[in-house]
């Protein structure tokens, strides 16, 4: 009887544990979702749905801010109209650019996003 218990307290622990590892997963990979539609808007000089602020902790949004305005650069070039960098299409309207790169690119987006936030949580934990 009372092992049964122990084994039954074993697995809803895990249980439990697996559900907060699954929810915080899911949260990353919503906050990366939210992180390439931000970077993306921002490069296409579309008004933002979301405070930086709410995407990332608060300590590292003014200097990510400052890493996303460096992606913006490598990922549109504006002469005239936006031209996109990484595969030269174009020229697009705003709009035009935004969905170009979330449906084209939102993987290389997401690519960089996470490099960069590796990069600046190494600075800082230094
Ligand atoms: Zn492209």
């Amino acid at each position: 009887m009372h092992r049964t218990h122990a084994l039954n307290y074993v697995s809803v622990t895990e249980y439990y544990s697996r559900c907060y590892w699954g929810a915080t997963l899911m949260r990353q990979e919503i906050a990366l979702k939210k992180l390439v539609e931000y970077v993306a808007r921002k490069a296409s000089a579309l008004a933002q749905r979301y405070e930086l602020e709410d995407l990332v902790a608060p300590s590292i949004a003014s200097l990510f801010e400052k890493t996303i305005d460096k992606m913006v650069i490598t990922l549109v070039r504006r002469n005239g109209g936006m031209r996109c960098n990484l595969c030269d299409k174009g020229p697009f309207t705003k709009r035009g650019m935004y969905l170009h790169l979330i449906r084209v690119h939102a993987k290389d987006i997401e690519f960089m996003v996470q490099e960069e936030l590796r990069k600046l949580l190494e600075v800082i934990r230094k």
